[in-house]
């Protein structure tokens, strides 16, 4: 069996070895029996079914919550020359009826739906008639009503077991709690399921938690090392995601914002420009994330606090999935402290829920604070003991200072105190440094007992000790009262003199530059241009099966074929990532690029090319036979151009005015949502061809973006 899952492996995927536990997996899953997959984002779940379902007979059934997800799994097997298919309600009856034709001739070996679908009884009893190799349950923590990503129908799943013994399932989920464990394993019967437990520590991630200065500076330095990257920049407000976004697109990144605030549609176009178009940053809520999976997000950066150190882990798991090395960086001060206690406050729910989250928020301000190394306090937070500090993380490789700051706590916690744990940061500093303005006047406060006592320190080092302060629980933010802060039961033994404290010291203003991060070196110096090459090419396979760049090849795969130069077909076929299918597709075509014999027609010269050829009035058809590509490709570069308003769409189609008109009116009727070019091709199938609806539908786009 082994040596079979073996050879699919290399085969099919055109890897060499299976990683972890893989192996085990689907050994156990390919010989019948059932399993329960914890594994960490990046991982390799998804092999964990492909294979053996490549290796039974019949079909598998992969239940997963998002089409998104979906879709990508599915244009990544058929990439690799796998039968898979997705049914979705965005398909119509008769799309549906020949699908379930295809699967009833038993050409599909993977079939991919959502769960309310499956458990339709008409779906059930559709499958029932059918062999069936295997059911996967993508996601399973989806099962589990305290999750955050509780879907319903994953409850009705559990009837499955029952509904057809005999065929094995395995249940996968990157969430690794225990209750939601007990959770997937009751909800989904899965009693007789072997565990697989995986670490989840993501070694190739960076991390780094730097003091909150300057912000905008401070991403900017960030971003500066990681031009060209794929990145999310996470923001707690939607307002903050609008300006911090156009912040950086005037400071000349590709930058698109990203929250719960904007139409559907508007969010689901800048989600697919995430995913296909490279080198895009992100700016977002909470609300993007879940369904992306595209593999090579370089960076996740966090301009304000996550909430708990769950929330955290999982955010900047979306980096790196491909495994290559990337960065989690992290900015921090004291606001995101009092505007998160603010938030808890505010929330609905019963008090035991608010200690629950209270202590979250102390386990994530703890990780900031951390003086050991951050992978350890992270991975002994979900229970995992990583016996060596990572020498991955800011404090393994700057070193951590700590310093004695028995003393200076204590004037500070007397500040609070003297002053009537009413006053904010500034004013208490004010007291401390002895400054004598209005407001101290106005107050008497430089009568106080430690007015001034405080010059021994810098104005930064108080606001620091502050934060450390608050975030070890010391003082309090009164967010009944003005913001000010107080002293809290836990800051009386040293208040006493019976225990000192020792604080890290924030460096990293005074510190040099931090050395560049492996994540900004994957790719040689002397090797970039054939890596632009190499990617060139990609973006322009990809555009031609309209997938994104990363299921033609991931950045791995692209990167051994920097180290390994292979010269031939054979040598291109021990390149890890390259199968059968996608040597005998993409072989050729890289390894010119890799002897440099054959320049890249650069996607994005090609754009230019085309702007100007549209706007001298050149057609669509003429373009394409001047810059010999496909006629088809024009009008998907036209449609980017038009949404990018580099066109407008009287440059680029010289449509009758009723015609425009009518078109217009369908993709209107969809109230307040475009609806896509696919449900409305059928409207004037023979008429009018794609290309001219996705550029019609393109421009209505940008008038429609223009009046949010
Ligand atoms: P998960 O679903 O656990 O987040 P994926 O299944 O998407 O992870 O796998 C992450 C990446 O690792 C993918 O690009 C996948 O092709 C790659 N991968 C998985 N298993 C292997 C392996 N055995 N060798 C090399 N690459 C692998
Ligand atoms: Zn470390």
């Amino acid at each position: 069996m082994l040596d079979q899952a073996q050879k699919v492996l290399k085969a099919v995927f055109g890897y060499d070895a299976f990683r972890g536990e893989q192996a085990a997996i689907i050994q156990r899953v390919a010989e019948g029996g059932d399993a329960l997959v914890l594994m960490p984002t990046g991982g390799g779940k998804s092999l964990c079914f492909q294979v053996p379902a490549l290796l039974r007979e019949g079909l598998t059934v992969v239940v997963s919550p998002l089409i998104a997800l979906m879709d990508d799994q599915v244009a990544t097997l058929d990439e690799l020359g796998v039968a898979a298919v997705a049914l979705n309600s965005t398909q119509d009856a008769g799309q549906q009826r020949e699908i379930a034709q295809r699967i009833r001739a038993g050409e599909i070996k993977l079939l991919y739906v959502a769960p309310e679908r499956l458990v339709q009884p008409r779906m059930l009893n559709f499958l029932q008639g059918l062999k069936i190799a295997l059911f996967a349950i993508d996601e399973a923590h989806c099962v589990s009503q305290w999750g955050h990503d509780f879907r319903p129908e994953y409850l009705q799943l559990g009837q499955l077991a029952e509904l057809f013994p005999g065929v094995p399932r395995i249940a996968l989920t990157a969430t690794a709690d225990l209750r939601t464990r007990e959770e997937i394993i009751q909800r989904l019967h899965l009693q007789g399921a072997e565990r697989f437990l995986a670490s989840f520590d993501r070694p190739n991630i960076f991390y780094r938690i730097v003091p909150k200065e300057q912000p905008r500076k401070q991403l900017l330095a960030f971003l500066g090392e990681r031009k060209g990257d794929a990145g999310i920049v996470y923001c707690l407000s939607r307002k903050k995601v609008e300006e911090v976004a156009a912040f950086l697109a005037e400071q000349g990144y590709p930058a698109l914002p990203y929250h719960a605030g904007l139409s559907n549609d508007l969010r689901a176009y800048h989600q697919k420009r995430f995913l296909n178009e490279e080198g895009l940053i992100m700016v977002a809520t909470i609300a993007f994330g879940m369904g992306i999976d595209k593999s090579n997000v370089r960076f996740v950066a966090h301009l304000d606090l996550p909430k708990s150190l769950e929330a955290y882990y999982q955010e900047t798991g979306r980096a790196g999935r491909d495994g290559l090395p990337a960065d989690a960086w992290m900015a921090y001060g004291l606001q995101d402290v009092v505007m998160l206690k603010q938030m808890l406050n505010n929330s609905e729910g019963d008090e035991r829920h608010k200690r629950v989250e209270q202590h979250k928020l102390e386990a994530m301000l703890g990780l900031c604070e951390e003086i050991r190394c951050r992978r350890q306090a992270l991975l002994a937070y979900f229970d995992e003991v990583l016996a060596q500090p990572c020498g991955n993380c800011d404090n393994c490789v700057d070193g951590v200072q700590t310093w004695d700051a028995t003393e200076p706590a204590r004037q500070a916690l007397s500040a609070i105190f003297r002053s009537g744990q009413r006053y904010g940061v500034g004013h208490l500093v004010d007291i401390l440094l002895g400054r004598d303005n209005e407001r101290v006047r106005t107050l008497g406060h430089q009568h106080l007992s430690v007015f001034g006592v405080g010059k021994a320190l810098g104005e930064g080092e108080w606001r620091t000790l502050f934060r450390q302060l608050v975030a070890r629980g010391l003082a309090d933010v009164d967010l009944d009262g003005y913001g000010g802060l107080r002293l809290t039961e836990r800051c009386r033994p040293l208040l006493r003199g019976e225990v000192g404290l020792q604080l890290r010291r924030d460096l990293s203003s005074k510190l040099p530059k931090a050395a560049a991060s492996k994540a900004s070196q994957l790719v040689r110096s002397d090797q970039r241009e054939q890596w632009e090459a190499l990617r060139s090419l990609r973006r322009k396979l990809a555009e031609e099966h309209s997938v994104p760049p990363y299921v033609i090849f991931p950045d791995s795969t692209l990167l051994e074929m920097l180290r390994q130069q292979p010269a031939s077909l054979a040598d291109m076929a021990r390149v890890s990532g390259v199968g059968a299918r996608k040597l005998e597709r993409y072989g050729e075509a890289f390894l010119a690029v890799l002897a440099n014999n054959e320049p890249v027609a650069e996607v994005v010269d090609l754009r230019h090319e085309l702007v100007s050829l549209a706007r001298a009035g050149m057609t669509p058809a003429q373009i394409a036979s001047q810059l010999k590509c496909s006629e088809k490709n024009v009008y998907t570069l036209m449609a980017e151009a038009i949404a990018s308003q580099q066109l407008s769409l009287e440059q680029a189609l010289d449509l009758p005015e009723d015609l425009l008109g009518e078109i217009q009116d369908v993709f209107l009727d969809g109230e307040g949502q475009l609806p896509s070019v696919a449900s409305v091709a059928g409207s004037f199938a023979g008429q009018v061809s794609e290309g001219v609806l996705q550029c019609v539908r393109a421009a209505l786009q940008v008038e429609f973006e223009a009046s949010q």
